[in-house]
């Protein structure tokens, strides 16, 4: 039996084959979940003038000093001050402004009572508070200065950092480019979706399906290719359209079977095959190979479960790393053990479904009964994998576990 490559060693294969993509500009809408490409930089103080954080009254502080409900602070009431006003009132001794959320601190004035705290009489104020120096007044410049990095390269964006990148006033931003992802599925026993079974050997394929929604999630631009035969020339031939794009993804055909041609088609083709068996469990039979200029070729397992784990494992942070993101890898918890897990065959490292769920401050984690690679119900029911490390072969109930949450 050939070596199987351990995880550690296949990613570094995989990581280093990896060249981050160019550049690209888009409008502000398209950039939400890109990788920004530049920094971004404040166009001006942040705020840009002295403004009230409440609706109320701008005062001198010395004004206000000591005012309480017995004996208030009468103040008389110069004009008002709303959000994006263009005139300005002075204030002085023994004078108020009106003034709303937003709207310039006056000249003279240096603190804000709010409105709760004061009553009207007529064209005076009486102010029934003292209020510390500065109250309720915003600082320009006290959130961001001019010239700072307000979102930072590398960073993936959110719908926040649009509302920033839009309050610094600019409309397009430099991303980097998403990678093309072929997906393929092989296999002489599959059906497309809506395809007439006359057999029932025949199988409904799920895996370009899963594929190209797990390409599309992980920030790449997925391209469908569909279904190809165990037939050496046609098969042959999609595969050699692996040039045409950044990353291509083949699942079945790839084990010890007879029919498993893709393994040998590759080479043909033009693709340099750097592993092809993995010490883990499951999703053993995955090929990987570069090609042209910075292409990835990955030939993930026909088990569904497996094509999954090889996916997530592998492919997404070669697609992750392409992107440019800082991130790379799906976050990892600890969680408590809820149930013994045991298994007979500790050589190869299990990525076993289960689910993970928080109560009580921890992470509990109850790996599914059904574990086995052609069962894609525990992708479905699980929603993390437990790691069980090379070696181990059984885990306690109460134990801290590793997992990894799906999404
Ligand atoms: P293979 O790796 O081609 O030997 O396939 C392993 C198992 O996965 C077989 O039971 C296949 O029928 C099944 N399989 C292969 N490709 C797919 C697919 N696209 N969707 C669902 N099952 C598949
Ligand atoms: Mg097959």
């Amino acid at each position: 039996m050939s070596e199987l490559t351990p995880l550690e060693e296949a990613l570094r294969a995989v990581l280093e084959s990896v060249r981050p993509l160019e550049k690209e500009r888009v409008f502000l809408y398209d950039a939400l979940g890109r990788v920004l490409a530049q920094d971004i930089l404040a166009d001006t103080d942040k705020p840009l003038f002295d403004n009230s954080a409440m609706d109320g009254y701008a005062v001198r502080f010395e004004d206000i000093r000591g005012a309480s409900e017995e004996s208030p602070a009468e103040l008389k009431v110069l004009g008002k001050h709303s959000a994006g006003t263009g005139e300005s009132v002075r204030v002085v001794e023994g004078t108020a402004v009106k003034i709303f959320t937003g709207a310039p601190i006056p000249e003279g004035a240096d603190t804000v009572v709010p409105v709760e705290y004061t009553q009207t009489e007529g064209e005076r104020v009486l102010i029934k508070r003292e209020f510390k120096r500065g109250a309720n007044v915003r600082l320009r410049g006290e959130d961001v200065r001019e010239g700072d990095v307000v979102v930072p390269e590398g960073k993936e964006i959110s719908p926040y950092d649009i509302g920033m990148i839009a309050s610094v006033n600019r409309s397009l931003v430099e991303v980097y480019r998403r990678p093309t992802v072929a997906v393929l599925s092989t296999g002489d026993e599959l059906l497309e979706l809506g395809q007439e079974q006359t057999r029932n050997s025949q199988i409904r394929s799920s895996n370009h399906h899963m594929l190209y929604s797990l390409a599309l999630g992980a920030g790449a631009l997925p391209v469908q290719l569909g279904i190809a035969p165990d037939e050496p020339e046609a098969l042959r031939r999609v595969l050699a359209t692996c040039h045409n794009y950044d990353i291509f993804i083949t699942t079945g055909g790839v084990s010890m079977g007879e029919k498993d041609y893709v393994q040998y088609l590759v080479k043909e083709v033009g693709v340099d095959v750097r592993f092809h068996k993995l010490r883990i469990k499951p999703a053993k039979p995955v090929l990987f190979g570069t090609y042209k200029e910075n292409g990835l070729f990955f030939g993930l397992p026909g088990n569904p479960v497996s094509c999954a784990v090889a996916f997530d494992l592998l492919v997404y942070p070669a697609i992750r790393s392409m992107l440019g993101a800082k991130e790379v890898f799906k976050r990892k918890l600890k969680a408590k053990l809820v149930r013994a897990f045991r298994r007979r065959d500790a050589k190869r490292r299990e990525f076993a479904r289960a689910k993970v769920w928080f109560e009580e401050g921890v992470y509990l984690c109850e790996p599914l009964q059904k574990q086995q690679s052609h069962m894609l119900t525990s992708m479905v029911e699980g929603n993390a994998y437990m790691v069980v490390y090379e070696g181990v072969s059984s885990l306690e109930e109460g134990q801290e576990v590793e997992v990894i949450p799906f999404l």
